[in-house]
Formats: C-alpha cells, structure tokens, sequence
C-alpha cells in the first residue's frame, strides 16, 4: 500500500529469456564467465559456440550500421569464436545488463569494478560480452543464435510449482521411495525405468487377443 493505492505485483508466469554472448576477446576466459552466470542464478537453456562471418555479425548488429565504429565492431566480432547462451530467469534481461556493466571498460572499472566488462574488457570494442537490451531484440537475438530451436515459454512460480505438484510429485515421490528401498547401483538408470513402467498417464492397451485357429 502506497498513498492509499494497492500495489499488485504481477507474478511472473514465464521465465524471461536472453541472449548472452562471450565475445572473442573473453572467449579463453569463458569458464569464468559462465560461473559468475551460474553464481547469479542464471539457468543455462541453449549454448553454442560459433564463428560469425563478417556478414552474420553485420547482420547481429545492424541497428548500428553506418556508426563510426560500426566496421571495427563488424570486424571484431567476426575474429574468433564466440560463446552464445540463451540465459533464463526472472527479469533475466536486465539483470544480465546489470551484471555486465557499462559498455565502456573503463567507465565500466570507475562506476561498477566488479561487473564483467570491468574485469574482463580491454576497451571501447572489445568489451567482453554482449546482452541483449529490449525483450524484442532478446526475441530477435536468440532465434537469430539459435534457428533450429522452437522457442516454448517456460512457466515460472507458481505456476510451475502447481503443474509440478499436480502432475509430477507424487509419482515422484513414490520413485523415489522405491529407489531408496532398492539401492541399486545405477540409481539414474534405474529410476527412469521405474517411471517408464509406473507412469500413471501410461494408455492401458489390452493385450491384443490371440486369434483363433
Ligand atoms: P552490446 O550490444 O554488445 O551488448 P551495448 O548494448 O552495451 O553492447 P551498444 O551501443 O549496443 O552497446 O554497442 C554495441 C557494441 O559496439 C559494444 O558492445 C562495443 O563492442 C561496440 N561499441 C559501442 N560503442 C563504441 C564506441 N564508441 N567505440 C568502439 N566500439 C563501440
Ligand atoms: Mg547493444
């Protein structure tokens, strides 16, 4: 309550997603990288490596075409190999943006020392990492890094919790259960034939009838 006006907090019913990218100059620091992605709750949906042609990262940034430093950026971009990651989580672009910091290095190591452009960035080009700005352009960015994949949205919070206790707990629970009175050695293995034989929504075919002779 704020002035007298109720504050409804929308909930989240997707996970948000955008599009990271380890840009040639970090890309032998990527472990790092990622770790720090993990480390702020990140979940790791789709990850490549690729080479861009000169024209693919023209395209990637063309919104900036006919700027000054578009041709070194173009040129940059295309060096080496990149990492791309589709990244999940709630208000996952701009917590991306946040954590990777202004796009100068050095503003970025005055203002945010402990961003990833501070710690991983050279200079106004080779900046280390990419993220996506708007969710249009995360939208744009991910079918663009990833073509083959069909985008589903990913529920989230409550929604998620009600499908899974509803659809999947319980027979989880009971496999679970099961594979603790067993013990076997390949738990993993021995837990998804379970579930393949005790799958509730399993169609109950009749044994087909023997014909006659
Ligand atoms: P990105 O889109 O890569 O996440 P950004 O959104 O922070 O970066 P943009 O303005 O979109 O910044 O610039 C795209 C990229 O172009 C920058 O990340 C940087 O590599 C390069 N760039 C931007 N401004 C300059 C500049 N003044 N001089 C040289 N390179 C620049
Ligand atoms: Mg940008």
């Amino acid at each position: 309550m704020e002035d007298g006006k109720v504050i409804v907090e929308k909930p989240q019913i997707f996970v948000e997603r955008t599009l990271a990218i380890i840009k040639p100059d970090a890309v032998s620091r990527a472990n790092e990288i990622e770790e720090i992605i993990l480390r702020s709750g990140f979940t790791l949906l789709q990850k490549r490596r690729v080479h861009l042609t000169p024209e693919q990262a023209s395209d990637f940034y063309a919104e900036h075409y006919g700027k000054m430093f578009f041709p070194s950026l173009v040129a940059f971009m295309s060096s080496g190999p990149i990492v791309v990651y589709s990244l999940g989580r709630e208000h996952a672009i701009q917590h991306w943006r946040k954590l990777i910091g202004p796009t100068k290095p050095k503003t970025a190591k005055d203002v945010q020392p402990d961003c990833i452009r501070a710690l991983y960035g050279t200079d106004d080009t080779r900046n280390a990492v990419h993220g996506s700005d708007t969710f249009t352009s995360a939208e744009r960015e991910i079918r663009f890094m990833f073509p083959e994949a069909t985008i589903e949205p990913i529920p989230a919070g409550q929604f998620a919790k009600d499908y899974l206790s509803r659809n999947v707990n319980p027979v989880l629970l009971k496999g679970l259960t099961e594979l603790c009175k067993n013990k076997p050695e390949d738990p993993i293995t021995w837990l998804a034939d379970w579930l393949l034989g005790n799958n509730p929504n399993k169609p109950n075919v009749d044994e087909p009838l023997t014909p006659k002779v």
